[in-house]
């Protein structure tokens, strides 16, 4: 049957992180490979109280077929944390996942030009992959993407969309400063091309002010990504999009074709738990563990490689994206480093043209301080290994 399948499944290769999580599930390795967040924070007490309450509430319509959007009192509470946004400007998907495949499903034809930040996001650029487009990449630095590269993609290749993940991106933790979104939004204007601003991570803020999101700076031209995953759970899948009305219809009639609607009972959850504050509080809690762990990962680094990597402190989110400068190629540190216990992602796998590269993204919300300290002196001791070898 397989030589059935469609060229979208035949090229499409296995997820390196997916690789990455089996390997670490099955041996004793310290895992900064996966973006995932501390199990245990998850607020399993407060979700089962919210859920009991639900399902002794007695409404008949609880588990019912419902409509694509999603639930009103969800989207009111989402609503509210953009300057000016109304309930019908709100979507819900599944995860935020969902709302990059209903973007791609709503806008792109095949070999459609699209701009992604270099690197990017892994996952959305093998959905990218899958969807056929043309994809053009622009460098990315620690303050934000390249104006000028920018401008000449925006001018010369005319593309659809620009998917930015403005604030503690993934996979290099970097934010783009006000100065850098106000050049992307006048380039936007100017070349009338679609912002889709993805921001997993925008809650989880360890310092700094907060930042002015592209949903917020250019309203008319920008769909939003948002999820609980990093706030509540990823297993609740609750994401939402935010875009003008009669993009948001499109994109639910999408969503309609895809699944017909999210679960109504997390909504419900979800929706109970922001009425009432306990996700805002959830999310001091979390900031007040993930400090420390980011705090620990920077200073044993600093401690054990000295001057012999470059990286940039993270001001919030999940990632630290090191210069592994000594070693051209940081798939051979990998390798050694998982003979030493220890596994990160290996940066070609974030650049759209999976060119080597000397960097590694580290992850340190998922480790124990203990962990972080043993897993840093491990890769340490990888990477000098690999330099005498
Ligand atoms: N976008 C980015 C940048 C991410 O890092 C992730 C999660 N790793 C997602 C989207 C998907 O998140 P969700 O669980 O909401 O689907």
């Amino acid at each position: 049957m397989q030589t059935k399948f469609a060229r979208r499944i035949t090229t499409a290769s296995r997820s390196f992180t997916r690789t990455i999580l089996d390997l670490t599930a099955q041996n004793k390795i310290i895992s900064f490979a996966g973006g995932l967040p501390d199990a245990a924070l998850f607020p399993k007490e407060r979700i089962a109280f919210h859920a009991k309450a639900l399902l002794e509430s007695d409404d008949a319509r609880l588990f019912q077929y419902s409509n694509a959007s999603g639930v009103d009192a969800l989207k009111n509470e989402i609503a509210k944390q953009y300057a000016s946004a109304n309930p019908k400007e709100i979507m819900l998907t599944n995860g935020s996942q969902q709302g990059l495949d209903l973007v791609c499903k709503t806008f792109l034809d095949e070999k459609d030009c699209i701009v992604v930040e270099d690197p990017s996001y892994l996952a959305a650029l093998g959905l990218f992959h899958m969807y056929n487009a043309t994809i053009k990449a622009v460098p990315l630095h620690a303050n934000g993407v390249d104006i000028t590269a920018l401008e000449k993609l925006f001018h010369e290749a005319k593309p659809k969309f620009f998917y930015t993940i403005p604030i503690f991106q993934n996979p290099t933790g970097y934010s783009y400063s006000l100065e850098n979104r106000h050049e992307v939004v006048r380039l936007a204007k100017q070349y009338h091309v679609i912002l889709l601003e993805d921001s997993p991570y925008e809650a989880l803020r360890y310092d700094g002010k907060p930042s002015i999101s592209f949903a917020d700076l250019l309203p008319e031209l920008t769909i939003a990504l948002g999820t609980f995953s990093k706030t509540l759970a990823p297993d609740f899948r609750i994401g939402w999009m935010k875009a003008p009305s009669e993009v948001i219809s499109a994109l639910t009639l999408s969503k309609e074709s895809t699944d017909l609607q999210n679960s109504k009972f997390f909504q419900h959850v979800c929706a109970r738990m922001m009425q009432n504050g306990e996700i805002a509080e959830h999310v001091k809690t979390l900031i007040a563990h993930y400090r420390p762990k980011r705090n620990a990962m920077v200073n044993a680094l600093k401690h054990s490689f000295k001057e012999s990597i470059e990286f940039v402190i993270p001001e919030g989110g999940m990632f630290i994206w090191v210069d592994f400068k000594a070693c051209d190629d940081s798939m051979k540190l990998f390798d050694k480093a998982i003979e030493k216990g220890v596994a990160f992602v290996p940066g070609s796998v974030f650049f759209a043209d999976k060119r080597i590269s000397s960097y590694g993204r580290l992850n340190y919300t998922n480790s124990s301080l203990e962990q972080i300290e043993e897993g840093v002196k491990a890769l340490h001791t990888a990477y000098v290994e690999l330099q005498s070898a």
